[in-house]
């Protein structure tokens, strides 16, 4: 399917040339060149010359191009002027020092479903597509895995399950795991287990100035991947603790009500599942919807419950939800490695499609609901999606995660900063993009969930997962105290001085 490096070299050199651009309102490549706007010409046989004989080159046009560069979300989007398929560390070293001197902006892709908005700093740089880097390796005393930088969720937890093995990966098979681990990691494992950063044994980077690198506890990087992983680095595989399977199934009740219920759902919530109650093998998540054929007017509240190693929820836990007087619940029994199917979280979901859809969230971390605040929130999804139809596609998603295990790892041992936070808020707006009136309203509505949410907590500050982040989020609210953020610029001005890797969350 790929097009060969060396068939499209002719094509690129003509392509570039034409590509050597000034710019008046774009800014290329960052500091120290920050007031450039004049793109570099790129020697791209050069590139393909100093690259291993399998690498990939794309250009604008090629298939290879456009599925390198489709994205989840076409919001804000970075733009790409060439696609490097690396097939091992060097290339991904070679690309980074070639992009240095000719001072080109570069970024690593894996799944694209990075959405915060300031990759849209991005222009006509080099995107290295880690693609190909997807191995899973499981070492012999069957303790850890060393996974590619470019594994997909699927295949780690699929090849895992099938030795009898689990890692701590999120809930959708078509993520990243490294671009979902570099920001912390929510998993329903993580009762048990811990965050995503906290399997981390060592992580195989390539750093700003192209060297190769392995980061593990002895180096006093670890400490910023953990959570702001972005930042420093493109790691090109990571060794994971990785677990035994101590349950093949899981069980799985998604409860749906209508709108009437949300005081009562959320006050259930309250009071039986607050972070020192939820058990530690319980997850649930909660999404406000239109679910048309339930009622096709007024948005549905959905409460999926997943228990692990029962062939049904606990009694106990299934009551909450039954006396709420469901108008639907839908019961199954799932092996971990198919759950992703009944959490509407699998490769054919919508979720996975990339279909030119713009999707936005303005998230946050809470700790306990504030009912009035829900019941506000509903009422604005009600009014909005009958105000501006075209944003019925949206959803309120919240994942209300158990604990144990992320508590159980001190705070300061990683740069994420929200162990104290089991609920996360990630409303998402989605849309097909219409023009800038569209644009505004879906803002409004997104900005007025932030709102909404905020103020239910009673707190001055916001906190948000930062792979959630819209990017209009300051660095209190998405890396906390002003300690990590201070260790953060200390660590980012002595790693990445010229801040080549700002385009996620950047520590400026
Ligand atoms: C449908 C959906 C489900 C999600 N589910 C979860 C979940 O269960 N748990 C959770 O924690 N988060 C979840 N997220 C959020 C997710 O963690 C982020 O969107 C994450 O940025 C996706 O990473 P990616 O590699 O798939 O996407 P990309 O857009 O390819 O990458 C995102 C960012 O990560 C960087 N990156 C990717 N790989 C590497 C690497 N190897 N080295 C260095 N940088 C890298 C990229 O440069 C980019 O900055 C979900 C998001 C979506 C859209």
């Amino acid at each position: 399917m790929w097009l060969s490096k060396r068939f499209k070299v002719a094509a690129l050199l003509t392509s570039w040339a034409a590509n050597a651009l000034c710019s008046s309102s774009d800014v290329g490549f960052l500091s120290p060149h920050k007031n450039t706007t004049c793109y570099p010409k790129l020697n791209v046989e050069e590139l393909a010359a100093r690259l291993s004989p399998h690498a990939e080159i794309y250009e604008p046009g090629s298939d290879g191009f456009i599925e390198g560069t489709l994205r989840w979300s076409a919001y804000h989007a970075p733009t790409v002027s060439l696609v490097v398929v690396p097939r091992n560390e060097e290339d991904v070293a070679e690309t980074i020092k070639f992009a240095n001197e000719f001072k080109s902006p570069f970024f690593a892709v894996n799944t694209g479903h990075g959405t915060i908005t300031s990759q849209r700093k991005m222009r006509r740089g080099i995107e290295i597509w880690l693609d190909e880097l997807r191995t899973v390796d499981i070492s012999e005393d069957g303790k850890t895995a060393v996974v590619g930088g470019g594994a997909l969720t699927k295949t780690v937890a699929e090849t895992l399950f099938a030795a009898g093995k689990q890692a701590v990966t999120g809930f959708c098979e078509c993520v990243g795991l490294l671009g979902a681990s570099l920001g912390g990691g929510l998993s329903i494992l993580q009762g048990k287990h811990g965050l995503a950063i906290d399997q981390f044994v060592s992580l195989r980077t390539v750093l700003a100035d192209g060297s190769i690198t392995t980061i593990d506890e002895d180096s006093e990087l670890f400490w910023a991947m953990k959570g702001a992983g972005h930042n420093f680095g493109i790691v090109v595989s990571a060794t994971y603790k990785i677990h035994d399977v101590e349950h093949q199934n899981w069980a799985f009740t998604a409860f749906t009500y209508a709108g009437e219920a949300v005081e009562d759902i959320f006050q259930a919530l309250n009071d039986n599942f607050r972070a020192d109650q939820q058990p530690a093998d319980v997850v649930i998540a909660v999404a406000f919807e239109l679910l048309p054929q339930v009622d096709p007017e007024n948005p549905v509240i959905i409460v999926l419950v997943i228990q692990e190693g029962k062939d049904a929820l606990d009694p106990v836990f299934a009551e909450v939800f039954t006396n709420l007087n469901p108008l639907a619940t839908q019961t199954e029994i799932m092996p971990f490695d198919k759950l992703p199917i009944v959490l509407y979280a699998n490769l054919e979901a919508g979720p996975c499609q990339r279909v030119g859809l713009n999707y936005f969230r303005h998230p946050q971390s809470i700790k306990e609901y504030n009912v009035a605040s829900q019941r506000e929130l509903y009422e604005l999804f009600t009014d909005t999606i009958r105000a501006v139809p075209a944003l019925n596609g949206s959803q309120i998603l919240i994942d209300h995660f158990p604990t144990q295990g992320v508590q159980a790892i001190a705070s300061e041992s990683a740069a994420y900063p929200h162990r104290d936070k089991n609920i996360y808020f990630a409303p998402t707006i989605a849309y097909m993009p219409d023009g800038p009136e569209l644009d505004k309203e879906a803002m409004k509505f997104s900005s007025r969930i932030r709102e909404i949410v905020h103020k239910g907590t009673g707190e001055d500050k916001r906190s948000a997962y930062v792979n959630y982040a819209f990017g209009d989020e300051s660095l209190p609210e998405l890396f906390g105290e002003p300690w990590r953020i201070e260790r953060l610029r200390e660590l980012k001005e002595k790693y990445d001085p010229y801040g080549r890797f700002n385009f996620y969350a950047p520590i400026e």
